[in-house]
């Protein structure tokens, strides 16, 4: 699609969106609630008639025409929505081969089987959508729309009702049927973990506009804004002048040699690129850190801290740690950075916590 615009009534919801999938890639559309990804994905699917712009499809063999409704039916394409009903009347088999009717009744039915076996659904071929819980349903609709092997394949939150456990591994079979079928797949999630994990590509909304397009080691290790970066997790956020190429901080000084002498700096690091030790030399007045709390969550541990500058600023900050990690509160501290996982940019510029 190419400068797609789209508005409900005086309401601008979509303002210039040009994006591509190519067959058999998975593009994630991931953005924050209110953002635009469903209505784009609509306007791919047929169910929003496009006012602005142009959307082809099947490699541009079908281009839509602007202001006509040309029903998803007629554009080859699978949908699995959040909401996606299921034929009531039909059971789970039957919900899935509804859309191979051209094909031979053997056939149909194995392709069927496979899937809802692939979806961890094997057991349910004979029963009725309404015995089934929402991620049940929600996994007989993916089926549903995975079994034509359509070229292209668009999902809005198809996973939002499955419990954590189930839904690591529907995520991993869902992602492997794709993949099989070749599918060009738009895939709408809110959850940064969920698109990390799907997307060949993900391209991140905000307010209607795609902010950075790529793949998501691209959005994570060289995000464009302050956005791009606190959508993929909790950020410390300090501020600095920038002298002699640097931002200096609490925690030490970062290069920012391409901004101007003076300019003033916002510098992003994740919680994970603090590496912390306990403090072996004597605490001085200034430069150390000390523990404010230590939580265990699990897998990792989490620090609040106080760092103490050289120019006696303070910054509170969390760090992350692998494992069990636990110094006392009050303890002196060293901390060091990461600093592939420490962003600077100019201060004020848009996105930060938007
Ligand atoms: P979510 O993650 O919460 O589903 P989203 O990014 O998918 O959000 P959309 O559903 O595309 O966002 O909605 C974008 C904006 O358009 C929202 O402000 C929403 O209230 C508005 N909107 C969506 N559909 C309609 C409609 N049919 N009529 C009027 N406004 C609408």
């Amino acid at each position: 699609m190419q400068e797609v615009y789209h508005a409900f009534g005086k309401l601008d919801v979509v303002k210039g969106v040009d994006l591509d999938v190519a067959p058999g890639e998975v593009v994630c559309l991931l953005g924050p609630s209110g953002c635009g990804k469903t209505t784009l994905l609509r306007i791919a699917a047929g169910l929003e008639v496009l006012q602005q712009g142009r959307v082809s499809l099947n490699g541009g063999e079908t281009a839509v025409p602007r202001g006509r409704h040309v029903p998803p039916e007629k554009r080859n394409v699978g949908l699995a929505f959040q909401d996606s009903a299921l034929f009531p009347h039909l059971s789970v088999l039957e919900n899935v081969t509804f859309g191979l009717k051209s094909e031979p009744p053997l056939q149909r039915r194995q392709r069927a089987l496979a899937l809802l076996e692939q979806l961890g659904m094997a057991g349910y071929a004979d029963t009725y959508p309404h015995m089934l819980s929402g991620g049940q349903q929600q996994r007989v609709a993916l089926a549903r729309a995975l079994a034509p092997e359509p070229r292209l394949m668009l999902l809005d939150e198809p996973f939002s009702s499955l419990d954590a456990r189930l839904r690591d591994r529907i995520r991993d079979d869902t992602l492997h049927v794709l993949k099989k079928v070749g599918a060009a797949t738009l895939l709408v999630t809110h959850d940064p973990e969920e698109a990390m994990f799907m997307a060949d590509r993900i391209a991140l909304m905000r307010d209607g506009c795609i902010v950075q397009t790529g793949t998501p080691r691209e959005l994570y290790c060289t995000p464009c804004d302050p956005f791009v970066v606190s959508f993929f997790g909790e950020v410390n956020e300090l501020t600095g002048e920038v002298r002699d190429g640097r931002v200096h901080t609490p925690v030490g000084a970062v290069n920012a040699g391409w901004l101007a002498e003076g300019t003033q700096a916002l510098v992003m690091i994740r919680p994970e690129a603090l590496r912390i030790t306990e403090r072996e030399a004597p605490v001085e007045a200034h430069n150390y850190s000390h523990v404010i709390m230590a939580k265990l969550l699990g897998r990792s541990s989490l620090l609040h801290l106080c760092a103490h500058g050289e120019d006696g600023r303070e910054a509170h900050l969390h760090a992350r740690v692998p494992g069990v990690f636990l110094p006392a509160e009050g303890q002196a501290v060293d901390i060091h950075l990461d600093l592939s996982q420490v962003f600077v940019f100019p201060s004020g510029v848009a996105g930060a916590g938007s």
